[in-house]
């Protein structure tokens, strides 16, 4: 028996979760471009019927981000002083407005899965994974999967997962589990899953992702899991600038993996689980639209398998440019 599932993938997206100042110019990273880049180039592709945009979400507050921060960690970001730096991104009130949005953006999308789980739903956000609560890190501010899962704990006492794809480990979660114990419950230990592997095709990878989704599938079927995460980090593929670990091949196959557990663990609970999606990283100087082709890649896998659609996957990947210093 087949889930029924919305075909589209609701979207929450609004340009003001964009950040357009000074990164171009003045940031290694592209990551708070990102959202307007992705969607930019879905739009103008074939594959934009994937998905459907919603964009009269609430941004968060000031108070919003206390779940996971010292107030005077927030105030410096806001304010533009202290430690608001630490994150590596050039301060503008601009990032400052794009972050209530990217962060209530993953959180919108989070509740609106729970509530209605025949919908999967998109956050096309980045930049939050490393955050810790008195200062940000590695390109994220703030930890914008703390908040959402401490408010959705707080509104319905839901557990969720995060399967954290991203090459780097998803330190914020973990880093919180003092400051603030609700997360404890919220993501308890063992639900924020970052897979490794030491081979240069990414099969270790492939198989540690694999394992882990038979054992979440466990908890799942228990009905100890409320919602899941996919968060495909595009620098988890081995051209990435700071990546590695799969090929396309592989790295497509994490996304092919996780839809196909989708549909079984929904099969054996008799409802589909609530599934939302988000970015996280993505670096590559040679050829910035392989990182967001990748993404693509990964969206039509889940659209097609648990959306019922039958996208082609025409997107190439061009190998990294390796520029001879000599
Ligand atoms: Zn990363």
């Amino acid at each position: 028996m087949k889930h029924e599932r919305e075909s589209k993938i609701l979207t929450f997206y609004t340009e003001k979760q964009v950040c357009f100042d000074s990164i171009e110019e003045q940031s290694y990273s592209k990551s708070p471009l990102k959202p307007y880049l992705l969607m930019k180039r879905i739009e103008a592709s074939e594959y934009t019927e994937m998905l459907k945009v919603v964009s009269d979400f609430e941004p968060f507050v000031f108070e919003d981000f206390l779940i996971a921060h010292t107030e005077r960690y927030v105030k410096n970001v806001f304010e533009g002083k202290g430690n608001c730096t630490s994150n590596s991104i050039p301060w503008s009130k601009n990032l400052v407005e794009s972050l209530t949005y990217t962060n209530s953006a993953l959180y919108n999308a989070i509740r609106y899965a729970y509530l209605n789980p025949q919908q999967v739903t998109f956050a096309p956000v980045s930049g939050m994974h490393h955050a810790r609560p008195d200062s940000g890190s590695g390109f994220c501010t703030f930890s914008g999967q703390v908040i959402a899962s401490v408010k959705m704990y707080n509104e319905f006492k839901a557990r969720g997962v995060y399967f954290d794809l991203d090459r780097h480990f998803g330190n914020s979660i973990e880093d919180t589990r003092e400051f603030n114990p609700i997360i404890n419950l919220a993501v308890p230990k063992g639900y924020n899953v970052n897979p490794y592997g030491s081979d240069a095709e990414g099969h270790e990878y492939v198989k540690f992702f694999n394992d882990e989704l038979s054992r979440i599938g466990y908890e799942v079927i228990q009905g100890k899991v409320d919602y899941v995460v996919f968060c495909h980090g595009a620098d988890s593929h081995r051209d990435d600038d700071l990546g590695g670990y799969c090929n396309t091949d592989n790295w497509v196959h994490c996304a092919t993996i996780f839809a196909e557990w989708v549909n079984e663990v929904s099969m054996h609970l008799g409802r589909p689980i609530p599934v939302t999606l988000a970015l996280f990283g993505g670096y590559r100087r040679d050829n910035y639209n392989a990182v967001l082709d990748l993404h693509t890649k990964s969206l039509i896998q889940i659209s097609n398998i648990i959306c019922g659609n039958s996208f082609v996957d025409k997107l190439e990947i061009p190998e990294k440019v390796h520029k001879n210093i000599f």
